[in-house]
């Protein structure tokens, strides 16, 4: 065997580039490090302290010495407490052997795709859609079956384009509500239009629910309150991360039909084992803190995103979609592609987003990292001031376009 075959990486190994928002990440890093200034609107998580109770709670932790492995699960009081958690959410008994908990959401999705796709198997998804989902599928053997909702339907899917989607290879639905990238949030009634088409086909319903907390106008509303008999095919995907600030603390959760939960942990068993002792010590805090605190983060980022629509809103040939939670607004600029003052040509939202950061210290996340070509993700994650002075320099920088 020659060298250069021996080297030969696997088709998992070669079948997935780093992750879009991560690689944008990185770029940002470089340019400060080369001490240019950067306004960055990738950011993918809240520019928030965690509570003080969460700290405290992991510094008792330490010094209880609860540093050694726990059940690959979790700690069976913290998957109580989650399953309590979300009783009190959706109205529904959830028992500790539905729940369980991983390594960020992240984990949790690829516990759930890996524990029920076969390679052929189709998962359907809605564009735009978050940069991990087809990854995941893809590494699975798995094929993606994309829906294309119009932006003037905010992008949200509904039940005649899943019954369009739904074949006899479909295997799961891999939904996502409030939606990263567009921050569109689906009221009761579209959700019980978009799910109908699921009453009576045995195919499972993956629900990312990782912003549930962060909706400005009205709350969030998951399927399973909208459809309890769909239960047994319900697996939902949420966490610590964007709702308690705790995105390096890696705390996902998963509740499930105990079969699957149990398919799931096998797996984790053998390719993490539990999720950090410490951090699940911070969660039981962060689980207890009353949803009334959570109010003034909500805040924050409403006066932030109605800061950006006032800035965005300068220019009319700007199409984007109201985000009704996350804190991502996507803004379709196919109108800016073609010849630019100066003689460049921009054709691609990739072209756009190196432009942007090269030429104007702009930050935003191509919609190729979405399979919405078309468009770019712009995160209101900056205090206010840094966000108008940003988008300004966005916005006159879009007005170059010949
Ligand atoms: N799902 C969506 C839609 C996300 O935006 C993210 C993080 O950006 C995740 C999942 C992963 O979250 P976690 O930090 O819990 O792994």
């Amino acid at each position: 065997m020659t060298d250069a075959a021996r080297l030969q990486l696997s088709r998992m190994g070669t079948a997935v580039q780093e992750s879009a928002t991560l690689r944008q990440a990185t770029r940002v890093a470089e340019a400060r490090a080369r001490g240019e200034r950067v306004w960055n609107f990738t950011v993918g998580e809240p520019d928030f302290e965690i509570a003080p109770s969460v700290r405290d709670a992991a510094h008792r932790a330490i010094d209880a010495g609860h540093t050694k492995y726990t059940p690959t699960a979790g700690s069976f009081d913290l998957r109580e407490r989650v399953a309590q958690y979300y009783s009190r959410r959706h109205g529904l008994e959830w028992g500790a052997r539905e729940a369980m908990v991983s390594a960020g959401a992240k984990q949790v999705l690829w516990n759930a795709l890996a524990s029920l796709v076969d390679p052929g198997d189709e998962v359907i998804l809605i564009a735009p859609y978050w940069t991990s989902y087809a990854a995941y599928v893809q590494l699975l053997g798995g094929v993606p079956r994309v829906v294309r909702p119009p932006v003037e339907r905010d992008f949200k899917a509904c039940g005649d384009d899943l019954r369009a989607a739904l074949g006899p290879k479909t295997r799961a639905v891999l939904f996502n509500d409030p939606v990263n990238p567009t921050g569109a949030v689906y009221s009761e009634d579209e959700l019980r239009d978009l799910f109908e088409p699921l009453l009576d086909r045995h195919v499972y319903i993956l629900s990312d629910e990782i912003y549930e907390n962060l909706v400005f106008e009205g709350e969030h509303c998951s399927v399973v309150q909208v459809y309890p008999q769909l239960r047994d095919r319900f697996v939902m995907a949420s966490g610590a991360s964007k709702t308690f600030a705790m995105t390096g603390w890696r705390m996902g959760f998963a509740l499930g039909p105990e079969p699957l939960i149990g398919a799931m942990i096998n797996l984790q068993s053998h390719m993490t084992g539990n999720p950090n002792s410490i951090a699940q010590r911070a969660t039981h805090a962060a689980l207890a803190i009353p949803d009334a605190a959570l109010e003034p983060m909500r805040q924050h980022f409403r006066v932030r995103r109605d800061a950006s629509l006032r800035i965005l809103g300068q220019l009319p040939e700007l199409r984007y979609t109201m985000p009704r939670g996350t804190f991502y607004v996507f803004v379709d600029v196919a109108r800016f592609f073609g010849a630019w003052n100066g003689g460049k040509r921009i054709e691609s939202s990739d072209a756009l987003a190196e432009h942007l950061l090269g030429q104007h210290h702009v930050a935003v996340v191509s919609g190729h990292a979405f399979d919405y070509p078309d468009g770019v993700r712009v995160s209101f994650t900056l205090p206010v001031d840094e966000l108008e002075e940003g988008l300004d320099v966005f916005v006159n920088a879009l007005r170059q376009r010949a």
